[in-house]
């Protein structure tokens, strides 16, 4: 039988933990009872190294969450992709007639073709754009490997990132990385700060080799005051909104996970720790 939900319980009673990476619960020793870690985050790389975490690990994948991401990432592409800012603040009263090129002409790379970046994916595709996935492991109609990370970034107008941070996707946006894009080719980092090499950013911003970057996660979140980002004229930042998660559709994957554990029923979204996410 379960115990009702607590925000606090003695650890030889507890059955589930709900968790919130941000939470102080970090030794998970005197949990020995729990048959699972549930957390609300889609990101785990603040527990997945938990050494004291024994328990299964299950991440969210929460459908109202993956909505909201395919909204960011659809809204800020077609922002850049109409070039929207030059209309909207337009101080100078220019009447410039250059219509923008269609959906279909502006190549994006969605990098991390997992449940948010396919959802991502499809819905640019939907909208025409020629939409290149790319992934660690093989999959039908995607890249991967560093030939197909190389393939992908040079012809893509669109950077939209959503992988994992792991030890390998760190810095992966480096210099030489950012180099292969086509001039002002625009980055859409929705994914993790420490995906991006930032000083290589910014001197690819500063010179005009990449046109703008539109960036929601960052190394250290809330972004400092003095940080470059936030004057810069090419970056746009927002605080870490692009996906929320929802307690309506994210309760109702924690109860089936619930449900599954006391059923004998494999958990879903469980995170691979070897892997990483
Ligand atoms: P997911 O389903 O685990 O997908 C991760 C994708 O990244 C998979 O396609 C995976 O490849 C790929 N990947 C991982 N390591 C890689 C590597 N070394 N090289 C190439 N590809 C690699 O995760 P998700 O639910 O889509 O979420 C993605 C990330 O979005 C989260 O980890 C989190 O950081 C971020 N996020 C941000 C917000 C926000 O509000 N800004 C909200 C939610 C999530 P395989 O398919 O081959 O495994």
């Amino acid at each position: 039988m379960l115990a009702a939900l607590v925000t606090r319980a003695a650890p030889g009673t507890v059955d589930y933990i709900v968790y919130a990476p941000s939470s102080p619960l970090q030794d998970f020793t005197p949990y020995q009872r729990a048959k699972a870690v549930l957390s609300l985050w889609a990101g785990v790389e603040r527990i997945v190294g938990n050494a004291t975490l024994t328990q299964p690990l299950c991440r969210m994948v929460d459908p109202a969450l993956t909505e909201g991401m395919v909204e960011w990432v659809v809204g800020h592409s077609l922002r850049h992709h109409l070039g929207m800012d030059s209309h909207i603040v337009n101080p100078g009263h220019l009447w410039d007639p250059t219509c923008p090129p269609l959906a279909r002409e502006r190549p994006v790379a969605v990098l991390g073709m997992g449940a948010l970046g396919a959802a991502c994916a499809a819905a640019l595709r939907a909208l025409n754009f020629p939409v290149t996935g790319w992934s660690r492991t093989e999959k039908p109609g995607c890249l991967h490997g560093e030939a197909g990370l190389r393939q992908a970034l040079s012809t893509a107008q669109i950077v939209v990132l959503l992988l994992p941070k792991t030890p390998e996707t760190e810095d992966l946006l480096n210099a030489s990385r950012l180099a292969l894009l086509p001039r002002g080719a625009v980055i859409l980092n929705p994914g993790r700060g420490p995906l991006i090499d930032d000083a290589a950013l910014l001197a690819a911003l500063d010179c005009g080799h990449i046109g703008h970057a539109t960036l929601d996660v960052f190394r250290v979140e809330p972004l400092p005051k003095d940080h470059p980002f936030w004057a810069h004229p090419r970056v746009t930042v927002t605080p870490h909104i692009a996906a929320d998660t929802r307690t309506t559709s994210a309760a109702r994957v924690i109860a089936e996970n619930i449900r599954r554990g006391e059923a004998g029923e494999p958990f879903l979204h469980l995170v691979d720790r070897a892997r990483g996410y």
